[in-house]
Formats: C-alpha cells, structure tokens, sequence
C-alpha cells in the first residue's frame, strides 16, 4: 500500500510537490487552473523533479468538466480540455488518471444522466489509449451517486477502472463496504478523507462519522494499491491522519 496526498492547484506547483515528496510515496496530481493546469505547467520539469524525490504519480482531471452537460458542444469541450490533460500527463509519467462522474441539471432523469456520461465516457477511453492512459471514474457526492447507477456505468464500460472514493461513498447513508465488495476488481485507486454523512467536507479521519475500522478491514482483503489523504485542512491535521491511518492499516 502507497499513500499519497494531493497538491493545491492554487498553490505554486513546485512547492507543492516538495512537501508532498517529504512525507509521502506519491503526489495525486490535480491538474486544474490556476496553477497546475497544463498550459501553464513545465511538464519536463515537473518531471524531472518528481524523479529527483523518486515519487510516483497518479492523475487528476478537474472534477467540474461537464462530460453530462445535455449541451453537445459543451460535452465535446469537455472531452477536448481531458484529452489535452492526458497528453501533459503522459509526459508526466501518469499511467493512470481520475475523470469525474457528474449528472445533468434535475430536468433530465437519472437514465439520461447515465447515458451521457457513458457516450462520454467511451470518448474519453479511446482518446486516453492513444496516450497510453487507463481511466479511472470517480463518484461524486449527489445522491444520483449510488451503488444502482455507479454499477450501471461501470458494467458499460469494461475497460474503465473504478476509483473509490470513501468519502464520496460514504454520503447519504450509502455503505463503503458495499463498494468496495462489489467493485473491487475494478478499483485501482482510493480517496480517503472524512465526514458526517451529509456534506462532503474532506475532514481527517477519525473526526467524522465514517468506520474506518470497518473500511479498512473490507479493503484489506482486496487491495494493496495507492491511497491518497485527500484531507482538506492544516497540513498539521494531515500528517496526523497519516499516521494514524497506517497504524490502523497495519493493526486492523
Ligand atoms: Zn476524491
């Protein structure tokens, strides 16, 4: 097991990378404006930089591209500002990468959500190919977001991989645990963070509601892949979470 932590695209790339490199495995790279977007990155020294700490990468699209806007041209947009992604993640090294799920606005009924993040979704995996990327889809925090329809998607589409993530998961009485059972052949990365159940508040764990114990118990039989603390808070907070969160892996 790797755990990670994500840089804040707001914040100066290189400084970000350097804190992440000194407490973590590898750095969950957010690829949004205004400062780790890929037209104003140096990708080669990115690079460069994360071979000279010896840390690994995992990709991270903006989680607002509206890949189920039911305007065409909005969607297609979309889909070109990804692709232009996984082209600068390519050459950072990135072999997987997060795309986000999202649904239509409440006039259009979960069905038709589903069927335009699917028609995306399909584009966006034949486009990833041509630079040797394998998606990852990353449920959001809506309702919409259940097990019924997350399942839906990834049934219709084989070659996308699921990310869990456990706070997302988490939210209006949904159970981690039955993610995780029923998709973990298809998980190839993890978001932890915390919360009460209701909002999607990035907490440290331990100091929301969710049951870690169980969490990690149920992940432990399937998996031993990258974890990224994707804590929102005083990065004090953050490397107690750490801490914390590898005694629990390794006494559970
Ligand atoms: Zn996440």
């Amino acid at each position: 097991m790797k755990i990670g932590y994500p840089n804040n695209p707001r914040k100066d790339v290189m400084e970000e990378i350097k804190w992440i490199a000194e407490h973590f495995d590898f750095i969950d790279f957010f690829m949004e404006p205004d400062k780790a977007y890929y037209d104003v990155i140096d990708a080669e020294l990115v690079r460069k930089t994360l071979n000279e700490y010896d840390i690994g990468i995992v990709g991270h699209t903006p989680y607002y591209l509206p890949f189920s806007s039911p305007i065409e041209v909005i969607r297609k947009i979309a889909i070109e500002e990804a692709e232009k992604c996984f082209n600068a993640f390519e050459k950072l090294g990135a072999d997987f990468v997060t795309v986000h799920g999202g649904w239509p606005p409440s006039l259009f009924n979960a069905k038709e959500g589903i069927e335009l993040q699917i028609e995306s979704f399909k584009i966006l995996l034949e486009r990833a190919e041509k630079y040797g990327i394998k998606l990852m889809y990353e449920s959001g925090v809506k309702e919409l977001d259940n097990y019924t329809n997350v399942a839906k998607i990834m049934q219709a589409l084989p070659k996308l991989y699921f990310h869990l993530d456990v706070g997302h998961v988490s939210l209006h009485g949904r159970d981690a645990c039955k993610f995780i059972r029923r998709l973990h052949t298809k998980i190839k990365h993890i978001h932890i963070h915390d919360n009460f159940g209701k909002d999607d508040l990035h907490l440290p764990i331990g100091t929301g509601k969710i049951k870690w114990e169980n969490v990690i118990r149920e992940l432990k039989k399937y998996y031993d892949g990258t974890i990224t603390l994707e804590i929102f808070s005083d990065r004090e907070y953050v490397l107690l979470a750490k801490k914390r969160f590898e005694e629990m892996w390794r006494s559970l």
